[in-house]
């Protein structure tokens, strides 16, 4: 039958929409990935369904299963953990497999950590540059240098244990006075935004151990 991809939420459990709800309570199968973790937004919404875990692991045999369900007559929902799925999170092989067999997708738009941080960023986002995760290595300072005469803002997703260091990299290469924004926790209880010029939030962030989920915005090249 379908497939539907449902965007929960990235940290405030309210943060989902009616029909998220209505689609999670009437489809026969719920792809998690992680079946635990998303117990806890099910159950607050009393959403009784099958669940199957398909994560960034999964095999072929995993995506199989799945699409013989859907062949079957199945309707199956995809969840992330957070947020919108396929947006740094699995998705993909499965939506490009269920295509192949001609499977129709529906999707079911939320939040997303990446869209919600540029909102309130305070950096002008009628055009911006999502890069996901940057490269850890082979790769990263070739994309960097890419971006340095970029005019559009630049989104990211960093890690707790990265972001010192992975800021301290930015200020190489975008110079001390560029425009930056840190979001931080967001829709959760430390909900944070850390906005300056890149040496103003270094020195902001050096100065704590950072904890929680972090999305860095970079105002692009003249943006003041
Ligand atoms: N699918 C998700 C989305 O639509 O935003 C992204 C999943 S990705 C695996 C997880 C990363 O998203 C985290 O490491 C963090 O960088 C960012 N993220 C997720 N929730 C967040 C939150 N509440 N506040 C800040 N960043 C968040």
């Amino acid at each position: 039958m379908s497939l539907y991809i449902v965007s929960t939420p990235i940290g405030n459990l309210a943060d989902i929409t009616v029909r998220a709800i209505e689609t999670l309570k009437n489809v026969d199968l719920i792809a998690t990935e992680d079946t635990r973790h998303s117990q806890i937004l099910l159950n607050k919404y009393e959403i009784n369904k099958k669940c199957i875990s398909f994560h960034s692991h999964s095999g072929q045999a995993k995506v199989e299963k799945i699409i013989n369900e859907l062949i079957n007559g199945k309707d199956v929902a995809v969840i992330s953990d957070a947020g919108t799925p396929g947006i740094s999170d699995p998705a993909y092989v499965l939506i490009k497999s269920a295509l192949e067999n001609n499977i129709e997708i529906i999707p079911i738009p939320g939040a997303s950590a990446f869209l919600t941080a540029l909102t309130a960023s305070g950096l002008p986002i009628n055009q911006f540059i999502y890069l996901g995760f940057l490269p850890l290595k082979k790769g990263r300072k070739t994309l960097l240098e890419s971006l340095q005469n970029e005019k559009k803002t630049v989104v990211f997703y960093e890690s707790p244990h990265r972001i010192i260091r992975t800021i301290a990299q930015l200020e190489e290469f975008f110079g001390f006075d560029r425009k930056i924004v840190i979001a931080r926790e967001l829709t959760k209880l430390h909900e944070e935004f850390i906005r300056g010029s890149i040496s103003e939030v270094r020195k902001i962030i050096e100065s704590r151990k950072p904890k929680g989920e972090f999305v860095v915005v970079l105002g692009g090249l003249g943006v003041i």
